[in-house]
């Protein structure tokens, strides 16, 4: 048995959660490789070290006195050095970090710093090897993350090292430029190493009990989602549901192996099991529902579209040349309508539509904006009748009028546009109809 554990900025914030991650790493001694994101927000009023080292970084750019900062930052790691009671100095770390921002080398490189110096801790604190991204996660040169040159160096490193602390958020090109993935980047690098390492599982901690059915901001102490495939949580994440970056499904779905979040607040919950596929039935019809505002619907009408060939190439064709990904397409006989991003698509809306205008000439062409998107998830949906039934009758209790309805081929998910202005009592009205009355 080999885990992988994985703890979040807030689980690694002070000296007291550090001492929580290290009793739950010797309570198990098959976590065995540690992945730290940098320390986060102590209160809600606290700035995350990542971010005071963006601001650090911008004052030495722009070659202004970044002396301040800096120190702020070293007290942040003293404070968790000291309050640990630890035989470490970052004093040459600090003095390193100094020059290379005086030296403008990068905003990546800035932001990296925070993962680094808390692995240095961190191993320190657990007796554990100390290994630098830089040599074992790879980017390209134009910074992408290149995965199976990673994953061959990665796993020779790891077969030699029993125990390893290996900071989250960063690698390096092959010549040593350090490039960061995105925001919350550490979580793919717990899934890259647990893919690597060959992991039975990736424990990745934070503050949560796991996945909720739905977001606490809208719904008010929502159920935990116990088991859910990554299918499923790709189609929430992406939908705008918060608990693990959304491309560190990729690395372990390579390798079917489960992720596990589990709160570092409250280790004996079981937290959300993220699986390939299980046998383990939904605890509700759905397994959760997200959704995203600031969508525009470009619709177009045209008789007899249905059997002009080419036509939808055609209307795709204008949305790609402007560079604009869409989102889904719901289409009827002499109907289509593309579903875009507002914001990628209002700088070049004229161009699109004259391109539309130009290679269909439609009948009418028209655009909805201030739409938002809503996916109802659950792979238990294909088995149960009335689930659309369910939906659009709670939706109409609610007086929220329904403009669109996508449903995949997989039955994975049925996707439904709504005005920006009810997208909160539609998302309410879909959970209590499932999880509050159980319907
Ligand atoms: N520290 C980085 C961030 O704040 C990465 C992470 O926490 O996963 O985005």
């Amino acid at each position: 048995m080999k885990k992988v554990v994985k703890f979040g900025g807030s689980s690694l914030a002070s000296a007291t959660q550090f001492s929580k991650v290290g009793d739950i790493i010797r309570a198990d001694e098959t976590r065995r490789y540690v992945v730290p994101s940098a320390p986060g927000k102590r209160n809600s009023k606290d700035t995350k070290v990542t971010d005071m080292l963006y601001a650090c970084y911008a004052k030495a750019e722009a070659d202004e006195d970044f002396t301040p900062q800096l120190k702020k930052i070293k007290e942040r790691y003293d404070s968790i050095i000291n309050g640990l009671h630890l035989n470490v100095s970052l004093d040459n770390e600090f003095k390193t970090i100094k020059e290379m921002f005086a030296n403008h080398a990068g905003k990546m490189y800035a932001a990296s710093r925070g993962e680094y110096l808390n692995g240095i801790i961190m191993a320190n604190y657990l007796g554990f090897e100390f290994i630098d991204p830089v040599e074992v996660i790879r980017f390209d040169d134009g910074e992408n993350f290149d995965a199976e040159t990673t994953n061959n160096i990665l796993r020779k490193r790891l077969e030699k090292t029993d125990k390893a602390v290996i900071p989250g958020f960063f690698g390096a090109k092959a010549d040593g430029t350090v490039v960061t993935f995105s925001r919350g980047g550490s979580d793919i690098t717990g899934s890259i190493v647990a893919r690597a390492a060959h992991a039975d599982v990736y424990e990745n901690w934070t503050d949560v009990s796991g996945v909720m059915v739905a977001d606490p901001r809208i719904v008010h102490n929502p159920a935990t989602i116990s088991v859910i495939t990554y299918k499923e949580l790709r189609e929430l994440s992406y939908m705008g549901a918060s608990v693990l970056h959304e491309d560190a499904i990729f690395p372990v779905r390579k390798a079917n192996i489960p992720i596990n979040i589990k709160n570092t607040n409250a280790p004996e919950d079981p937290g959300t099991l993220i699986v390939g596929s299980t046998c383990h039935q939904p605890e509700f019809t759905i397994t959760g529902v997200a959704g995203r505002k600031g969508f525009v619907a470009v619709n177009i009408d045209k008789d007899m579209m249905n059997s002009e060939v080419g036509f939808g190439r055609k209307v795709l064709s204008a949305f790609e040349e402007n560079g604009i990904s869409f989102e889904h397409m719901p289409s009827g006989i002499d109907t289509m309508t593309v579903m875009v991003h507002q914001e990628e698509f209002e700088g070049k809306e004229q161009q699109v539509l004259a391109a539309i205008q130009r290679y269909t000439h439609p009948d009418v062409l028209d655009v909805e904006s201030n739409l938002a998107l809503i996916a109802v998830v659950g792979r238990g949906m294909r088995s149960t009748r009335g689930t659309a039934g369910r939906i659009f009758s709670a939706l109409a209790h609610a007086k929220v009028n329904v403009r669109m309805i996508d449903q995949g081929s997989s039955e994975l998910n049925i996707i439904i546009g709504v005005s920006n202005d009810d997208f909160e009592t539609a998302i309410k009205a879909i959970y209590e109809i499932f999880v509050e009355t159980r319907l």
